[in-house]
This record gives structure tokens, C-alpha cells and sequence, in this order.
């Protein structure tokens, strides 16, 4: 079977296990390692709760604590970032950095319930409660500011493009984009930039709730490229290597943040500090090769902006 028809039924999340199945582009244990791109999710980063302590003048610290668990935002379907296998498990950068936080708060990581946001929904979730923070490939951005709270960055990307390996046509980068099809994600910094910078023509731009609906229109030929950041699109890439490949010319600065309730500036301090922890520590160093390394973006921590 294509494995184009394979990703527009089933999504890439199945694609990955596909692909591990035919052996094509397993790991040689064959379980997946953490945040594995191909096959299913492997091993997590075991870490330690610390004691149970709190956080003064947190009200969102008041209500995990009285729940015993954190309740966090994340994606299901970005490979090496936040990803959930056909097991149901999840792993990559993002889940081991809000598995950190967790455990940083006094948490059982273990314990926490993940609800799936999509871009678009990710301002109202936070700001209305429905979670106690985010961590899912989230740029910290003036106007989100204004909404939300955000620890970090732990993480600085750039937008870039996903296309059909063989086309060569938009290796300029996006200067190359005009007259082309292009598909991101409802509510992303990415299609805001296409819209604003009007880097191709309004109607061929397409939007999705998630970056692997676009996949599945680049692979259809239903869009030209997909746009988003080049942390993401390497994941995809390389769960189909044979089909498709990031051109490789990053033309914004995403910096990840951790969303949190806009007035709980105790919060944000306190998970800013464990950031910090592990920026010296080497537990970054070591979630990070664990899983966003593997799909070859650059590896040191940023610096943090605490405001
Ligand atoms: N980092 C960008 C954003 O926050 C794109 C990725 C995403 O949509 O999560 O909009």
C-alpha cells in the first residue's frame, strides 16, 4: 500500500508504526527508543517527585495540589515533540519537559492527565481553566502574552517548510512560496506569517486543526509544502523519508514556552527556576538527545526570559 493513502486514512501517527512494521526504518531494539520517531513510544526519563512543598500565592499550584496530579495541555501527532503511539503512550521533548515540571512541583509525572490542544484552542484551555499549563510547541509571542502566562523558552525553532522530496522549486526558502500551496495549522504563528508577509496567494493557502492533516495534503499533492516549525516538519520527515524532506532555511524565531495562567506569576516563576535546574544540571541535555535530537535540530538551551 502508498503510504501516502496510508497517512491521508490513518494519520502519521500510524504511518510510524507502519513504517517501523516493515522493518523499513525500526530501531534495532525494536520497542522504539524515548520519543522515537519511528515504531511506538519507549522508555521514559525517570524522575524523581520532589517533596511535596508549595508554591505561595499559586492559586493554580492550590489546585493541582487538592487534585494530587497536574492536568497538561499537549499534541499527540508531532513525532520527537508530543506524540502518542497506538499504545496510547506518550513521549518526546514536550512530555519529558511537562513531566519535568510535574515532578519539579512535587507531582507523580506518572499521574498527570494529558488533554490534547490543538493551536487554536490553546489560549482559551489555558485561560479558562481547562488545564494548568501547556506544553506543546508553544512560541511565546507578544499578543499571546496578553492572554497567557508562559515560563522559558526551553526551546528556540524556526519556521521552515515540509515538501515532496523530489521538488526542488521552493528550496529558496519562503521568497519561493509565492504562487505555491501551502497548509499549516489554525492558530499557528506559521499561517499568521504566510497571511501578514502575504507569502503566497490567499486562496492557496489551506488550514488544518493539526500539522498532520497538512501532511497528509502535501503527500495527496493537495498542497505544495507544509509550513510550521522545522523542529516539527523534521519528525515528519523523518518518519517518510523516502517522500518528503524540510528544505532547511528557518525564517522566524519560535521560542517555546510553557503556557500558564496570565496572573499566576508565582507559578511561572517557580517552573521558570526548575527550567533553569535543568539547563545546568544536564537533565535538559539529556531529555533532549532522548528526543528531539534524533531528528537533528540543534541541541543547547536557550536563555530564559523571566518577566
Ligand atoms: N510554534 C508555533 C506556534 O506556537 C507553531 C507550532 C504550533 O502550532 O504549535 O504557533
Amino acid at each position: 500500500m502508498r503510504m501516502r493513502n496510508l497517512v491521508a486514512t490513518v494519520g502519521v501517527a500510524a504511518l510510524a508504526l507502519t513504517v517501523g512494521a516493515c522493518g523499513k526504518e525500526d530501531t534495532p531494539t525494536g520497542s522504539g527508543s524515548p520519543g522515537s520517531t519511528t515504531g511506538g513510544c519507549g522508555e521514559l526519563h525517570k524522575f524523581t517527585p520532589a517533596a511535596a512543598g508549595d508554591v505561595a500565592g499559586s492559586a493554580t499550584f492550590t489546585k493541582i495540589k487538592a487534585r494530587g496530579n497536574a492536568v497538561v495541555g499537549v499534541k499527540a501527532d508531532q513525532p520527537n515533540l508530543g506524540y502518542k503511539d497506538a499504545n496510547g503512550k506518550r513521549c518526546g521533548f514536550d512530555i519529558e519537559i511537562a513531566r519535568m515540571v510535574s515532578a519539579q512541583l512535587g507531582l507523580d509525572p506518572e499521574k498527570i492527565e494529558y488533554k490534547e490542544i490543538p493551536s487554536a484552542n490553546r489560549e482559551t484551555a489555558i485561560a479558562g481553566g481547562e488545564i494548568d499549563y501547556y506544553v506543546g510547541t508553544y512560541s511565546i509571542t507578544d499578543k499571546r502574552k496578553k492572554l497567557v502566562g508562559f515560563a522559558g523558552p526551553y526551546f528556540v525553532a524556526g519556521q521552515d517548510l515540509l515538501v515532496r522530496k523530489a521538488d526542488t522549486s521552493m528550496d529558496g526558502g519562503k521568497t519561493a512560496l509565492k504562487g505555491k500551496k501551502v497548509c499549516s495549522a489554525t492558530g499557528s504563528t506559521p499561517i499568521q506569517r504566510v497571511k501578514d508577509e502575504n507569502l503566497t496567494e490567499a486562496s492557496n493557502i489551506s488550514e488544518f486543526k493539526t500539522y498532520s492533516e497538512c501532511v497528509s495534503q502535501l503527500l495527496d499533492n493537495k498542497t505544495d509544502a507544509v509550513t510550521t516549525d522545522d523542529a516539527i516538519l523534521k519528525g515528519y520527515a523523518a518518519n517518510a523519508p523516502e517522500d518528503l524532506r524540510v528544505v532547511g532555511k528557518p525564517f522566524s524565531t519560535e521560542k517555546y514556552g510553557i503556557g500558564l495562567p496570565l496572573a499566576d506569576k508565582p507559578l511561572r516563576d517557580k517552573v521558570n527556576a526548575g527550567l533553569e535546574t535543568s539547563f545546568t544540571d544536564g537533565t535538559w541535555k539529556t531529555l533532549y538527545d532522548g528526543t528531539l535530537g534524533k531528528s537533528g535540530s540543534p541541541g543547547t538551551p536557550p536563555t530564559l526570559e523571566k518577566y
